[in-house]
């Protein structure tokens, strides 16, 4: 495993000969997944932090492909939804070392989890209300949980993921210490917990560390040397922009370090985006190029629907020429088939002047990507292809209308 990986990959780092290869071969819109890239992501932060232990925060992008190969290099895995959990167990995790985070959680997802627990005791589960204590009492359960607080301080890249200080999240910080007392008679507190925004990067970073530095005081102060495990959550980020540099993950790993100070119990972590955002690229196809006294407009066959970030974060994601790379650059606004206005990949984005048929490659896709993908307008969802050790293979194939209309078909059989 290379231990010396480079801490960005940008879209010009990509074979495009393969990229080109790829989109012939399985048509466009086309996810393709570096697993290498994966790993080697996974290995620079976990290098970064060696006295912590590192879980996969399997939201990010729930692939098998992407659980299997950090699975096999050892990492644990960070579930925040019962269907999180069931593919990381058909993935091979072992249970015992699942944590779930429950939001809001559903009865189904409290149901599925007590249960796997009363197989699987090492499995931990995450409360940031008092009602999923409750609800997780109710249900015979007495095992292994832990108290996610709300340090109120949220940090990213946008209002819509700084979760440390939306009162959605966690137990508000002064209501901790008694709630710990109340649930230690009743469960196995191993640990605190705390989760602040994402996408963070050098900008964000104080703010960040300064949310860590209060969660491990306040775990200091119900006593530290009581928990199992203080987790600091995930949120690291990587550059969207070009021009912007990447972390540089030893020097953040110190300033967490001493953020967090001197602790009895072990730091975890939760990288989701940082593991996959820059392993994955999407291509898609120019079908569309438009002139018009307000922009020069290029339509492409990916939307909204298979990459939503744009729409959903106002995500800036890099795009490429990559049939032309090297042609003279102009500003376009490049788009999709979904009738709204939001369905917009760029607007006025300098890119090698696209012609109709080219292929465009679209960077950073493989945090929240695929994951996100939907069926809106019908349109089938993308194939993903997975390249490793050389091999490309093809790890979800593309839909047809047959799954598009399946549920329907199938309800009126
Ligand atoms: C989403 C999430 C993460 C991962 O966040 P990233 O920004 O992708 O690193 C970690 N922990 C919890 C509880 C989350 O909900």
């Amino acid at each position: 495993m290379s231990t010396h990986s480079p801490p960005v990959r940008r879209l010009s780092d990509w074979d495009h000969d393969r990229l080109e290869r790829l989109a012939e071969t399985h048509g466009t819109p086309l996810y393709v997944l570096d697993v290498g890239r994966v790993q080697a992501n996974y290995q620079r932060f976990a290098n970064a932090f060696p006295d912590a232990h590192v879980m996969y925060a399997a939201k990010a992008h729930t692939g098998r492909a992407v659980l299997s190969a950090l699975l096999e290099m050892g990492a644990d895995i960070e579930c925040a939804a019962a269907g999180e959990l069931q593919r990381a167990i058909d993935a091979g995790a072992d249970p015992n070392t699942l944590q779930y985070t429950a939001v809001n959680p559903p009865d189904g997802d409290l149901d599925y989890v007590v249960e796997i627990a009363e197989e699987s005791p090492g499995l931990t589960i995450t409360g940031g209300a008092g009602d999923t204590f409750d609800r997780l009492e109710e249900r015979g359960y007495d095992g292994r949980v832990a108290i996610r607080i709300n340090p109120g301080i949220g940090t990213g890249h946008h209002e819509k993921v700084a979760t440390g200080r939306d009162a959605k999240f966690g137990i508000p910080y002064d209501d901790v210490p008694a709630l710990a007392d109340a649930l230690r008679g009743r469960f196995d507190l191993v640990g605190l917990h705390a989760h602040m925004g994402s996408g963070v990067l050098q900008d964000d970073l104080d703010d960040h560390c300064r949310a860590i530095g209060k969660v491990a005081d306040l775990a200091r102060d119900i006593g530290d040397e009581d928990l199992a495990f203080v987790d600091f959550g995930g949120g690291f980020g990587v550059p969207y922009r070009e021009d912007v540099a990447p972390l540089d993950m030893q020097a953040v790993g110190e300033k967490v370090r001493d953020a967090i100070g001197d602790l009895a119990a072990q730091t975890k972590l939760e990288p989701g985006r940082y593991v996959v955002a820059d392993a994955e690229c999407l291509l898609t196809e120019v079908n569309t190029v438009k002139q018009t006294p307000a922009a020069a407009v290029v339509g492409v066959d990916a939307s909204l629907a298979t990459l939503l970030r744009p729409a959903m974060f106002d995500s800036h994601h890099p795009i490429r020429n990559i049939s032309a790379p090297d042609r003279k650059a102009r500003p376009v606004s490049v788009g999709g088939p979904c009738c709204t206005s939001a369905d917009v990949f760029a607007t006025d984005r300098p890119v090698a002047r696209p012609e109709r048929e080219e292929l465009l490659a679209i960077g950073n896709a493989g945090a929240y990507g695929y994951e996100l993908a939907n069926q809106f307008h019908s349109q089938p969802r993308p194939a993903e292809v997975a390249i490793e050790d050389g091999e490309t293979r093809v790890v979800r194939r593309r839909e047809t209308m047959t799954d598009v209309v399946r549920v329907e078909d199938e309800a009126s059989e």
